[in-house]
């Protein structure tokens, strides 16, 4: 292995990244460095979140810059504000002994003005997300005209939120000898489009296989009924004492529902969705780095960007519609060479998505039981132990009270002491799981391989690029259809609201005139785009979906039951062990 010397770096760069502990270069920054170094080629690096690849693309491009010049001269694109302050503080951090370098962060949900004052300041590398800077073109506040690289991190989740068009358009107005850096954790036909119109006999750079995520990520399915999610979710949480995780969750809806029950099963939980302000979400994941979270509950698109280390467990509650979520969504785990485990939570029905997975990331999943009584209060009774080597003990505090307690106690050896305080414990979880039924199903009679086909049938709907985040629901996106589309609204059929995106049925024949009625229109300072989806991939079971992520759609079967059963508290209502810290 090469060592960060060998790759071409220079000592100011050098001194920066040995100062935060980087020892040795990972395999995409050994691999990529050398090459972004000469600046002569359009790279495309496929590579998961947690490889190192902000630092793969962050040293050349910083070792790029003239610190003379004027104006932006580096841009990089992210899906999401997370990854642009992620990917600033990053390169702040490795340009830190290289004199002033100017790196400005620009993304929606903040004051405009306040940066366009940056960016006026002066600036050498702009970190946007597509939306923002296309509105700071709009206003002429910034000028990219002149940048000599562009960087498109996490690609595949910018063209899945529906940024397409904007990236198009942001590449347009860079010149043309400008070097493009493209980084993506999956390589949907979209991504290569872009690579196909924008870039110029790149040099590709795969680490780890296409679409198969981490090497060191365990992948665990359980098969239960629908109803008993959320009891497995608990169980697997208990199981798993010192668990710090991600559960994935469908939709908002579900999302809230989820870390309610927990918190009042006194979980330390809480949720993460497009609902929430934007302080309310930093809120959120600053408990979460700091671990008095210990479990974020998530939809796919909130969770985008999350660069968390340590997280042990990826908790897919309920699976995405889309393998690359699956990805995305298991790659927040085994981060930095760690290992981790993404685990799913599959009814029988839904085995064949499982089949569909493996063969997509040539990995094998393994099929394993929700545990039962015996195995958790055995997990929790080795947890306890280990916590009383880890303690660290209060000698001042608790001082005072010893003598009382040591007089108390004096009639018992240690081994009694030992056996009643263990017992303390584990006479409770055995008292809550007494009755716990097996909540495994027993799935190998069935052919479940012909259910999953049901998801691939349907009439062609339209598509547009507004959902829940631009705060419409089905009556005001309805309205708002109608409005410009001079339709009726009640000859609309069904409307499926999501995140980003929606889908509505509207008569076949009606389609392409709905499509061209929102050519110029813009919604909030969004330009708004529709377009007619084909209605066998809309939703598309790990399919090659033209479009989008997030199912919004609401499975009310689960929802229904899972809340019945969240409700008569099948498995107690309280959460019998205490909140690990
Ligand atoms: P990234 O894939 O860029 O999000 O990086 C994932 C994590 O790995 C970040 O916390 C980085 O600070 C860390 N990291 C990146 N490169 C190295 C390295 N060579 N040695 C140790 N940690 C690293």
């Amino acid at each position: 292995m090469n060592t960060f010397e060998e790759l071409g770096i220079r000592t100011d760069i050098l001194k920066a990244i040995s100062g935060l502990g980087f020892e040795s270069p990972t395999p995409i920054q050994e691999q990529s460095i050398p090459v972004l170094l000469t600046g002569e080629k359009d790279f495309i690096g496929l590579a998961q979140t947690g490889t190192g690849k902000t630092a793969a693309f962050g040293i050349p491009l910083l070792q790029h810059l003239i610190r003379e010049l004027q104006g932006p001269q580096a841009l990089v694109i992210a899906p999401t504000r997370e990854l642009c302050v992620q990917i600033s503080r990053d390169l702040a951090a490795f340009s830190s002994k290289m004199g002033a370098v100017s790196i400005v962060p620009v993304y929606g949900g903040a004051s405009i003005e306040g940066q366009i004052r940056q960016i006026r300041k002066g600036v050498h590398v702009v970190v946007a997300t597509p939306g923002r800077l296309i509105d700071l073109l709009g206003r002429r506040a910034v000028d990219i005209s002149k940048v000599r690289y562009v960087v498109l991190d996490e690609a595949d989740e910018m063209l899945n939120m529906g940024f397409q068009e904007d990236i198009d358009e942001i590449l347009s107005k860079t010149p043309a000898e400008k070097r493009t850096w493209l980084f993506s954790a999956t390589m949907p036909a979209e991504v290569r489009r872009i690579a196909g119109n924008y870039m110029n006999n790149p040099f590709e750079l795969t680490i780890g296989q296409k679409n198969s995520g981490a090497e060191n990520i365990d992948h665990i399915y359980y098969v239960i009924h629908g109803r008993d999610r959320y009891a497995a979710l608990k169980r697997i949480i208990d199981f798993n004492p010192g668990i710090f995780a991600i559960v994935f969750c469908r939709t908002k809806v579900e999302t809230q529902e989820v870390s309610e029950h927990l918190i009042r099963d006194g979980y330390d939980a809480d949720a993460l969705h497009g609902d929430l302000s934007q302080p309310q979400r930093d809120k959120v994941m600053g408990r979460y780095r700091q671990r008095s979270l210990q479990l974020l509950i998530a939809t796919d698109v909130a969770a985008r960007g999350i660069d968390v280390n340590d997280v042990t467990h990826v908790i897919n509650y309920n699976l995405p519609d889309e393998i690359e979520n699956y990805t995305h969504r298991s790659g927040r785990t085994a981060r930095a060479g760690k290992s981790g485990i993404s685990i799913s939570f599959i009814t029988s029905r839904e085995i064949v998505h499982i089949k569909q997975l493996e063969k997509k990331m040539s990995k094998k999943f393994r099929h394993e039981k929700i545990p039962g009584a015996v195995e958790i209060c055995e997990r929790q009774l080795i947890g306890l132990i280990q916590k009383v080597h880890k303690v660290e003990v209060d000698e001042h505090g608790i001082s005072k009270y010893l003598p009382g307690i040591y007089e108390e106690l004096r009639d018992l050896d240690k081994e009694e002491i030992i056996k009643r305080f263990v017992s303390i414990e584990f006479n409770r979880f055995l008292e809550y799981y007494r009755n716990a039924p097996d909540l495994n199903v027993d799935f190998s009679r069935r052919d479940h391989v012909k259910e999953g086909d049901k998801y691939r049938s349907g009439k062609p709907r339209l598509f547009i690029n507004l959902g829940s985040v631009d705060g419409l629901d089905a009556g005001k996106l309805s309205a708002y259809i109608s409005e410009v589309t001079g339709l009726d609204k009640n000859s609309f059929g069904r409307i499926d609201v999501k995140g980003v995106y929606s889908f509505l049925d509207v008569e076949e024949s009606l389609l392409p005139r709905a499509v061209a009625s929102f050519s110029n229109e813009v919604y909030r300072g969004r330009r708004v785009r529709a377009d007619i989806s084909d209605g066998s991939k809309r939703s598309p079971a790990y399919g090659h979906s033209t479009h989008h992520s997030e199912n919004g759609s609401y499975d009310r079967k689960t929802k229904h039951s899972g809340g019945k059963d969240w409700k008569s508290g099948r498995e107690g209502s309280r959460r019998v062990f205490r909140k690990r810290k």
